[in-house]
């Protein structure tokens, strides 16, 4: 794919690591701004895990708000608290994913044996299950795995008609773009006219707070 492509369409980007000492030590909340994603633990590309890291603090994100909600509202004085909940929950999780990292970059970049030596006797005595982060666990112990499925059920529930309007009309619209038969592109326009013809609805769609 890099060979194919025109050189002027390429961009070369440093990857940037937050060693697991960064990690251990970064406040990651100021007042009432706390960092997720890559801005919290960037962890460079070996482990596939970053896009999934963000999702979790998200997750974690929203607990420590809901936990700390009065009446559906945020209180004021407590956003920080909130937020500092969410650094201290999440900042062990983050500490091995970027240890892995780390030991993982230096097998990578071909490091002297001794130093390949010493991340392998540490990758098989810390990290020898490669699936153990699909089990990695971010609710409280307290919550049940029943409780889990019930609350992914509810979200699917809550999802499914938003993405069936939101997939019908991405068809009808790829059946325009893709100059389909007139007859498919009348019936198309009837139904886009008919269902979706107010281009702001989406800026209006509304899918609660938390
Ligand atoms: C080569 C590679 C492969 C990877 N493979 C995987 C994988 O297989 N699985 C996985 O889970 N993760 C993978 N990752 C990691 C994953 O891509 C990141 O961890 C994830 O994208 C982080 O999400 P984020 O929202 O925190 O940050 P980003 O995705 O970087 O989003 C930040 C956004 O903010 C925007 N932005 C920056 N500055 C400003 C500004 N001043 N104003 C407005 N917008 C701004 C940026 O343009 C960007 O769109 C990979 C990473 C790399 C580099």
């Amino acid at each position: 794919m890099v060979k194919n492509s025109d050189l002027e369409s390429l961009s070369i980007a440093r990857l940037r690591y937050l060693a697991p000492w960064d990690v251990l030590r970064g406040s990651f909340r100021k007042g009432i701004v706390a960092v997720v994603g890559d801005a919290m633990h960037v962890v460079g590309p070996f482990l596939g895990q970053g896009g999934s890291a963000a999702i979790e603090d998200a997750i974690v994100l929203a607990r420590c708000f809901a936990r700390n909600m009065h009446g559906g509202q945020v209180i004021e004085h407590k956003v920080g608290e909130a937020m500092d909940e969410y650094v201290k929950e999440r900042r062990m999780r983050l500490v091995w994913l970027s240890t892995q990292t780390y030991l993982v970059g230096l097998l990578v970049k071909k490091s002297p044996w001794l130093v390949r030596f010493v991340c392998n006797i540490l990758m098989m005595v810390f990290f020898s299950d490669s699936s153990a982060h699909t089990r990695w666990w971010y609710l409280p112990k307290t919550h049940g795995h029943h409780l889990l499925g019930e609350a992914m059920d509810e979200y699917v529930k809550e999802r499914r008609m938003r993405l069936v309007w939101l997939s019908t009309q991405t068809y009808l619209v790829g059946l325009l773009v893709k100059k389909s038969p007139w007859l498919v592109r009348f019936v198309c326009n009837i139904l886009m006219m008919v269902f979706f013809s107010d281009s702001s609805a989406h800026t209006r769609y509304d899918c609660g707070c938390l």
